[in-house]
């Protein structure tokens, strides 16, 4: 009888707060002779110079990757970078249950900026109720604690939650994972998230049923929770309008972090059990005219449940989510809704 083959143990990753001497220091000891550089949209126009920093600190050569990431769930994979035995990746935390195909330097950016007192100041004039959530993009995790200190002198109670084995830090937000947020929503009467720009605050603000109100810790300028029930009725009637879709197409991701197979297996069996086709397409980066033209009626993204939310209206069919497409085959109900949380 033959046994069943080892997997190999996965390369380590490593992780730092910028981009400087300490991560210099680590590649010199590691003496990788090809790195790969991948950079988040925000540094895309400083990428060639990174690349140039890192080649003179290292000697190895350094190459950039150049499709757009996302997130620590896509970073190069081993035909986008063949001969590369190192990979630095910028302006993410890696993703603990996600396996790295060589050796990752994740470069978290860390932004220590920003005044626990003068923010705490700020939330306490903008009538924010006295029992917090409170979430931060991975770049200004370092004020949480301050922060929160300066809160709680101020009067409030502050929750932060840790969350699945997705998220590497307590009260870190992920595009596509808020479960630290969703174990604290019994006990807070909102959440205060700490970054910049709305991807963060409309992501929290499908995951938990409490106002979301989003903190500029650089600007130190706080914004108003986002109109929650205006979001989710638009992906109800997004579902109501598949409701009879006879012909489905279930897409799958190859990223590493963002394969979801076994989840679309499912789905597909669940459809066809409710008397519709649902057929499986692969792809790595969605395009939404790798779409076109096909003879199917709508679809249900397994990867990045933020494709559909953000970005669906540029599709030429409906995108559903994996929770939705269960409300559209009616085994889910409407309300509540429920976020499509990758785990
Ligand atoms: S799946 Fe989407 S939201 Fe989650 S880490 Fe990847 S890009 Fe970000």
């Amino acid at each position: 009888m033959s046994t069943p083959p080892v997997p190999e143990p996965a390369p380590p990753s490593f992780v730092f707060p910028t981009l400087g001497a300490e991560l210099f220091d680590a590649l010199r000891a590691a003496g990788p002779q090809r790195i790969v550089l991948q950079v988040p949209a925000g540094l895309v126009r400083t990428a060639h110079d990174l690349a140039a920093r890192l080649r003179e600190a290292t000697g190895a050569r350094v190459t950039v990757a150049a499709r757009a990431c996302f997130g620590a769930c896509d970073f190069p994979s081993r035909d986008e970078a063949p001969k590369a035995d190192a990979a630095v990746v910028l302006g993410h935390a890696p993703i603990p249950n996600v396996r790295v195909v060589r050796p990752t330097y994740f470069v978290e950016m860390r932004d220590p900026g920003g005044d626990p007192e003068a923010l705490a100041a700020t939330v306490a004039a903008g009538g924010l109720p006295t029992r917090l959530g409170l979430v931060a993009s991975v770049q200004h995790l370092d004020l949480v604690p301050p922060l929160v200190a300066a809160l709680e002198r101020g009067g409030r109670t502050v929750r932060t939650g840790r969350g699945d084995r997705r998220l590497a830090y307590a009260a870190q937000a992920l595009g596509c994972n808020y479960t630290g947020a969703e174990s604290l929503a019994g006990e807070v009467d909102a959440f205060l998230f700490l970054g910049t720009g709305r991807f963060h605050p409309i992501g929290l603000a499908f995951a938990v049923d409490r106002p979301v109100w989003s903190l500029d810790p650089l600007q130190g300028r706080l914004d108003p929770p986002i109109d929650r029930a205006s979001l989710v009725r638009q992906r109800q009637l997004t579902v109501a309008a598949v409701r009879d879709a006879r012909r489905w197409g279930i897409l799958v991701s190859s990223f590493a972090g963002q394969n979801r197979m076994a989840t679309a297996l499912a789905l597909q069996e669940r459809a066809q059990a409710r008397g519709r086709d649902a057929e499986l397409f692969v792809f790595d980066r969605l395009d939404p005219r790798d779409l076109e033209g096909r003879a199917i009626d709508a679809y249900v993204n397994t990867a990045c449940p933020r494709i559909a939310l953000d970005d669906g209206a540029l599709y030429p069919r409906p995108l559903l989510t994996p929770p939705e497409f269960l409300m559209a085959l009616g085994d889910l109900p409407l309300e509540p809704y429920r976020f499509d949380t990758y785990h």
